[in-house]
């Protein structure tokens, strides 16, 4: 799994930072940052809730094979 996150249409709603706290956080402004673009394995169900938690849909999930 790979994730980015577009902070261009972040509005800083924090919800994938309350899902998966291992993996997001924000700016000193808020927007969103990626901690761990390759999120390991356990974490993955909490990271697709965070993407479809976020309501711009700023949160992008690559599926690896
Ligand atoms: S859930 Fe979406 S809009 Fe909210 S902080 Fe995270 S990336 Fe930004």
């Amino acid at each position: 799994m790979r994730v980015t996150a577009d902070r261009d249409t972040c509005t800083v709603s924090s919800l994938c930072v309350y899902r998966a706290p291992e993996v997001f956080d924000q700016d000193e402004d808020g927007h969103v940052v990626v901690l761990r673009p390759d999120p390991p394995e356990h974490l993955h169900p909490a990271v697709r809730d965070a993407a479809r938690s976020c309501p711009t849909r700023s949160i992008r999930i690559t599926e690896e094979e």
